[in-house]
């Protein structure tokens, strides 16, 4: 997340002090002010007058002491605390929705997914239904005490981010939602800022923060959903491309006599690796669409095929090295593309990964153009079906720290010490 430069000023300068603090503690367990003013530049009278305030509105704790040395003297320690301050994430998706709401240092207050059939529904339902989940959200993490400083949502598509508008989410066949605008709306009083993302780009982040490739600067994350999304981070950055809409990988064209996509071409990536298209292939009985199926959590597909496969079903093996293979093919187009170092295969393509995996990756070497791309390997993500919401908590808590002031209106309450 990139901080703009703040306006001149002393409460300006002292709110991006505070951000300068915040973002070290948000990117360590505990740190000493000291220790703070040193990777900070700031003066350590600075630091202690910052820390005294934020010691005030307990967004920070102290967490005993910090030992520098044999002979050097101990130094007492704080943590970011803020577990007043609540960050919600939530995600729609083509079969389901997905909360997941944390304090400011990341404590999980709530987390579920509830299976809903978004592609059925039609736009208003959706978002009414969505309203709902985050009106229930707001609510329990209100009980566990904290209140939501921001709201994002994930949302599989192309989203206007400075808007707050989905304009094309093909598999939920929804165009120019002015999602943020209409869920400020449907909470009224209980609201925050609503921001919205696409699900790929809010996943990579999760992947890059907590993930099983956290910190790798060269990732790229693939949504293992009916839609293919991908997010982009180059040099510890999420790529957004010059209007916000880079990653849509899942509409590489890679077959054109291919079957038909939600996007309406032909041949598409994720008419080939899709859960879609797996199922279709796997269990034709259960494939989506077929009228009088009833929705199901993609996680109960899932692991009937993962069943399958076990007991050596051979049809489900047939059509999973199949979709192995197209994902190999479009990952080395990634990775002719981006040079990443890894690839991380989130949704139900993590679920399946010990199947999948090693045809994707005999792929992806075989047609790559030179042996350093060739050592970009697929991982399996271990965050699940939760990545997008996981990531769009940790986007709350990044314009939070970016932006303390969005925090710092309401009266502090007693100290913490
Ligand atoms: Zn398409």
């Amino acid at each position: 997340m990139k901080h703009s430069p703040a306006p001149v000023g002393q409460a300006a300068l002292r709110r991006a002090n505070l951000s300068l603090v915040l973002r070290e503690l948000r990117d360590h367990p505990s740190l000493s002010r000291a220790h703070i003013a040193e990777v900070t530049g700031l003066h350590r009278a600075t630091v202690s007058n910052l820390m005294a305030e934020l010691l005030e509105r307990r967004l920070v704790r102290e967490v005993g002491v910090e030992h520098v040395g044999a002979i050097g003297r101990p130094r007492r320690a704080v943590a970011l605390y803020g577990e007043h301050v609540g960050a919600l994430g939530m995600e729609i998706n083509v079969d389901y929705i997905a909360v997941h709401g944390t304090d400011l240092s990341g404590r999980v207050l709530v987390e579920r997914r509830v299976a809903y059939d978004a592609m059925g529904s039609g736009q208003d339902s959706a978002v009414r239904r969505l309203g709902l989940a985050a009106r229930e959200a707001v609510e329990a993490m209100r009980r566990a005490g904290a209140v939501p400083a921001g709201i994002a949502v994930a949302v599989p598509g192309l989203v206007d981010v400075t808007r707050g508008t989905v304009t094309l989410a093909p598999n939920l066949y929804w165009h120019d939602v002015p999602l943020a605008d209409q869920l400020s709306t449907m909470l009224g009083p209980l609201g925050a800022p609503v921001w919205v993302d696409n699900d790929a780009n809010l996943s990579a982040l999760a992947e890059y923060t907590s993930g099983v490739a956290a910190g790798t600067p060269y990732l790229v994350y693939l949504t293992g959903e009916v839609g293919v999304g991908g997010g982009i981070i180059l040099g510890g950055e999420l790529l957004r491309g010059a209007d916000g809409y880079s990653g849509e990988v899942g509409h590489l064209q890679v077959d054109p006599n291919g079957d038909q996509c939600g996007c309406g071409r032909l041949g598409c990536w994720e008419t080939k690796v899709g859960l879609a298209a797996l199922v279709r292939a796997a269990m034709p009985e259960q494939a989506y669409g077929l009228p009088g199926m009833p929705v199901s959590d993609p996680d109960e597909r899932v692991a009937d095929i993962a069943k399958g496969l076990a007991a050596g079903d051979q049809r489900m093996a047939r059509a999973v090295a199949q979709v192995g293979e197209w994902l190999g093919l479009g990952g080395s187009i990634l990775a002719n593309l981006f040079n990443p170092r890894v690839i991380v295969i989130g949704g139900y393509f993590a679920s399946l990964a010990e199947w999948l995996l090693p045809h994707a990756q005999d792929q992806l070497r075989r047609l790559v153009v030179s042996a350093p791309i060739a050592q970009c390997r697929f991982v399996a993500s271990t965050l699940g079906f939760g990545a997008a919401s996981r990531g769009a908590a940790n986007m709350v808590v990044n314009h939070i720290i970016d932006d303390p002031a969005m925090i710092l209106d309401p009266p502090p309450g007693p100290a913490l010490r």
